[in-house]
């Protein structure tokens, strides 16, 4: 198992060659689930005393068990939000799994960290944040959002008043599904401005002055969005931020999807505010082209985030020794070993720099208001909102929510395209429609048209 022999390199060359033809195939096609059952039927004892040797398992894996995935990257999968990583980022992960770094501490990783850090300075810089921001590479926007959220509660924490009070925060319903699910893991109540549009200052006024006495004295924290999974909505971040200023309340901006976005000059500036942020996540596995998983968290004040999630133990002292001094990733987030999950999205940064990820975000934003046009033209089709960043939704005239459900599975079945709905609030009653999220700029504008077409 650890010894070098003939296996060990003919197993090598099996998987370089796998990774050539996975990262430079055109044509893939889209998997689809198979029941375990059925898996299982296919493939049989995997896992046996003796083994049941690499070729045989690898021979499973490209037969069957490949098959029953969805590819996030491919030009037709525009569910939920897809992934696209760089070849050279995908080819980077490869040698930061054969590199075996442990990415906690400087002392072991210095190496790793400095190229994660150099990625992250470039990140930071995107945002405007002060001199002194900082972040870290986390696991994903998951856990990124925990960070963030129980870094805000210790620092609330600090003053006695507070000592033992349950926090609460304030978000909108158009947040991501992982803040309500994180207010949970660190035990904070949360109240939902009900609106899937933009959130604004004024929203977030009388949210608050709509308080009783304890509830305003167990608020700490406000989320904003930038960039609703849903919509792509942008919350008016400016606005949010000058209430939490003027109310004393730490300003999370969660960009895990639309953090992306901030890298291309034609809608940067509806980002204006997120300077003003204490916190920020932004996940490079979705719009920076990172394989997964690679989520980040940003801070206005790094040191408030160590207070928060530094661990303590006498095996983990000699970490904090002089001669060990350097950045410690594990610091700043709720993780302890890791992998140095930033350094593909470094060597792909370092390799095309970062003007070819302007281009290419760019050109998920001009994917977005083609299919807008398009949808436009269609008699069949209509607009829900206009395109808003990459997401479009869009309902196609007369159908019922079991028909977009069909057309769902159909076209998944026949490998042709992923496209989900989703539902949008209209008015009091929430709404079946379809919905595209565009991240990979190979798809093409006859993609687009043939998805559209498949409804008629
Ligand atoms: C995807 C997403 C998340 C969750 O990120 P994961 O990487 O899936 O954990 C959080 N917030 C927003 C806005 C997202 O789009």
């Amino acid at each position: 198992m650890h010894k070098i022999d003939i296996d060990l390199v003919e197993m090598t060359l099996d998987v370089m060659k796998y990774t050539i033809d996975r990262i430079s195939a055109t044509n893939s096609k889209i998997g689809k689930p198979k029941k375990e059952s059925e898996l299982k039927a296919l493939v049989g004892e995997t896992v046996t005393k003796k083994g049941i040797g690499g070729e045989q398992a690898f021979k499973l894996w490209k037969k069957h068990l490949m098959k029953a995935n969805v590819p996030a990257d491919h030009p037709r999968h525009l569910a939920f939000v897809p992934a696209s990583p760089t070849r050279a980022a995908v080819m980077f992960d490869l040698v930061t799994s054969a590199s075996s770094i442990h990415g906690a501490y400087w002392m072991e990783g210095a190496g790793g960290i400095f190229c994660e850090n150099e990625a992250m300075r470039w990140m930071v810089s995107l945002t405007g944040l002060p001199e002194g921001a900082f972040g870290v590479f986390t696991s994903g926007g998951t856990a990124a959002n925990l960070s963030a959220i129980v870094t805000a509660r210790e620092y609330w924490r600090k003053d006695d008043t507070y000592k033992r009070e349950k926090g609460l925060i304030i978000t909108s319903i158009g947040a991501h599904s992982s803040i309500k699910a994180m207010a949970k893991v660190a035990d904070v109540d949360i109240l939902l401005v009900d609106s899937e549009e933009k959130l604004t200052g004024n929203d977030l006024r009388k949210t608050i002055d709509a308080l009783n006495f304890h509830q305003r004295k167990r608020l700490f924290a406000v989320v904003a969005t930038g960039g609703t999974t849903n919509a792509g909505i942008i919350d008016d971040l400016e606005g949010v931020a000058k209430v939490c200023e003027t109310e004393n309340l730490w300003f999370h901006v969660d960009a895990a999807y639309g953090g992306g976005a901030l890298i291309a000059d034609s809608v940067r500036h509806l980002f204006k505010g997120i300077e003003l942020a204490d916190s920020i996540t932004i996940d490079p596995h979705k719009w920076m082209f990172s394989p997964y998983d690679c989520g980040a968290v940003i801070y206005k004040n790094p040191e408030l985030a160590k207070a928060a999630h530094s661990q303590q133990g006498s095996y983990l002292d000699i970490f904090k020794d002089e001669g060990a001094h350097g950045f410690n990733p594990t610091d700043y987030q709720i993780q302890l070993t890791r992998r140095v999950r930033g350094l593909p999205l470094w060597f792909s940064l370092a390799t095309h720099g970062t003007d070819r990820y302007k281009e290419a975000v760019e050109r998920g934003l001009e994917l977005a208001q083609i299919a807008g046009k398009m949808i436009e033209e269609m008699p069949h089709v209509e607009l829900v909102r206009d395109p808003s960043l990459s997401c479009v939704l869009y309902r196609r005239i007369d159908w019922k929510p079991e028909d977009y459900t069909h057309w769902t599975y159909e076209n998944h079945k026949s490998g042709f395209a992923l496209v989900t709905p989703t539902k949008w609030k209209n008015g009091d009653t929430f709404e079946t429609v379809s919905r595209f999220c565009f991240i990979n700029p190979d798809t093409t504008e006859e993609d687009i048209k043939l998805i559209l077409e498949s409804m008629k």
